[in-house]
């Protein structure tokens, strides 16, 4: 432990004091951070954190899905300093631009699929996921048929945390909180197979769940469509990994329908799905995708929404002016450390590596359904979950849903570990660098983990087996 680094900063129990005190935390509960108090994490590197407690901890989580790269990757700081010096900020409205913001849209062009070679920037996944409501409203309009508004998602996708991108996302739990109301938006099921399949086989579930989307268009009529929205693997309501048959399907059914299809990339976009692009590895032709995260791994806030020629050549013909835009779209800095990232993530074959390691990673996570709290586990290139449940035959709920995967999420840490609960579904989704010997550190500590929370659960009452 850097000594150095200790000394930088008050106290644990001060911060966490102040903490408490003056900072309202996202996700979180306020009268939790009063009592339980909070984690301060103060360093990184590779794919280990430290708290300030020195603590070290495998973030099994790559910070929130973003940290590709891993941490403590200094050339991104060096490109920082080195534009904040030279330009450290100019916007990019009103014909205005600036080299790394061409050098980055030129470089996303080249590495995504198919004709996605037009890039708006933004500063989050969710403000991107505006833009894109906003963008293909306005295609539609700018095409003649200003009645295709609506756009449909899926329950319990997650779209990020702005007012329209909370209502375009599938959660109930956060609608209610301030994000009901907004016009123009349906929902369709998720194929979520362990919660909705019943009887039924994955494969045959993955054709009910998309067959759900031709119901909704010709309900709502073709013309009244504007676009389908999904993330290719749905990331925080917890790593539901579709069935085979779900996006050829769901492809099949956007073509055939004059609707727009928006591939929320934010979590599987460079690499973590094995591929650069969830994309490709589940086929997906996607209009438009939304890309954030990953993109800069977490070191600047970036995100975009990359479109097609079709629906860029239609903007520069009769769109007109687009009156769409954040202060730091395309900030210099967020771009130039997003282009330094991407360049270590092609040189050093990052995304390669992830595919290469992905069927290890996937044995020793596939080994934890061996523990008898486990029902199914999930995994698409370097993300996946595990189902936890009282009963694997039955895929039973617990009896107080979502008790179980807390306890497992306050163990983990202590055990050297940090990863996910969603509900009862433990996510994990490394730094794409990991190595074979983290994965059996973070599959051994989530063994572990599993044991204790076993036990605990059932002081608690909680497991009645
Ligand atoms: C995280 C996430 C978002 C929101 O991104 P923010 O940068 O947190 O606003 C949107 N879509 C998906 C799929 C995400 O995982």
């Amino acid at each position: 432990m850097n000594k150095q680094t200790l000394l930088n900063h008050r106290p644990t129990d001060e911060l966490v004091a102040l903490n408490a005190a003056h900072h309202i935390q996202p996700f979180a509960n306020g009268a939790v951070t009063k009592t339980t108090g909070s984690r301060v994490i103060t360093r990184a590197d590779g794919v280990y954190m430290f708290d300030s407690e020195g603590h070290r901890i495998l973030d099994g989580m790559a910070g929130l899905w973003c940290v590709n790269i891993g941490y403590g990757r200094n050339e991104l700081a060096d490109v920082a300093q080195r534009q904040m010096q030279q330009l450290p900020y100019y916007n990019t409205f009103f014909q205005t631009t600036h080299p790394p913001v061409v050098e980055l849209a030129t470089k996303i062009a080249e590495l995504t699929p198919g004709d996605l070679n037009h890039v708006f920037f933004g500063n989050s996944g969710s403000d991107a996921n505006d833009t894109n409501i906003r963008l293909v409203r306005h295609y539609w309009a700018s095409k003649g048929k200003p009645t295709k508004q609506v756009i449909i998602s899926r329950e319990n996708a997650y779209h990020g945390s702005t007012v329209a991108a909370t209502a375009l996302g599938g959660m109930a739990h956060m609608h209610v909180q301030g994000a009901e109301g907004i016009a123009g938006l349906a929902h369709i099921s998720q194929p979520y197979w362990w919660v909705g399949g019943g009887d039924m086989s994955p494969e045959d579930y993955g054709l009910k769940c998309a067959a759900e989307l031709e119901a909704k268009i010709n309900e709502l009529g073709e013309d009244n469509v504007a676009a389908f929205i999904a993330e290719p693997v749905q990331g925080a309501g917890g790593v539901i990994v579709p069935p085979s048959t779900y996006w050829p399907e769901i492809q099949r059914i956007c073509d055939a329908y004059d609707i727009l299809l928006i591939a929320d990339e934010v979590i599987c976009g460079f690499g973590r799905t094995g591929n650069w692009f969830g994309s490709e590895t589940y086929n997906i032709r996607p209009d438009i995708m939304t890309i954030a995260k990953g993109l800069s791994s977490g070191y600047m806030p970036i995100s975009g929404s990359v479109v097609s020629d079709r629906i860029a050549e239609e903007f520069a013909q009769k769109g007109g002016d687009f009156f769409h835009g954040y202060t730091y779209s395309g900030h210099p800095v967020a771009a130039a450390v997003a282009l330094e990232n991407l360049r270590i993530l092609e040189e050093e074959k990052i995304v390669e590596h992830a595919a290469n390691l992905s069927p290890y990673f996937a044995e020793k996570w596939t080994s934890l359904g061996d523990h008898p709290l486990v029902g199914e586990v999930r995994i698409s290139g370097l993300m996946s979950a595990m189902q936890l449940t009282p009963d694997s035959n039955s895929r039973a709920p617990f009896a107080q849903p979502g008790s179980i995967g807390k306890i497992f999420k306050d163990i983990a840490p202590e055990n050297g570990v940090m990863l996910r609960a969603v509900k009862d579904s433990i996510a994990c989704s490394p730094p794409l660098v990991i190595t074979e010997a983290e994965v059996d550190e973070l599959v051994a500590a989530a063994w572990k983990t599993l044991d204790q929370t076993q036990e605990k659960a059932k002081a608690e009452g909680l497991l009645t087996a």
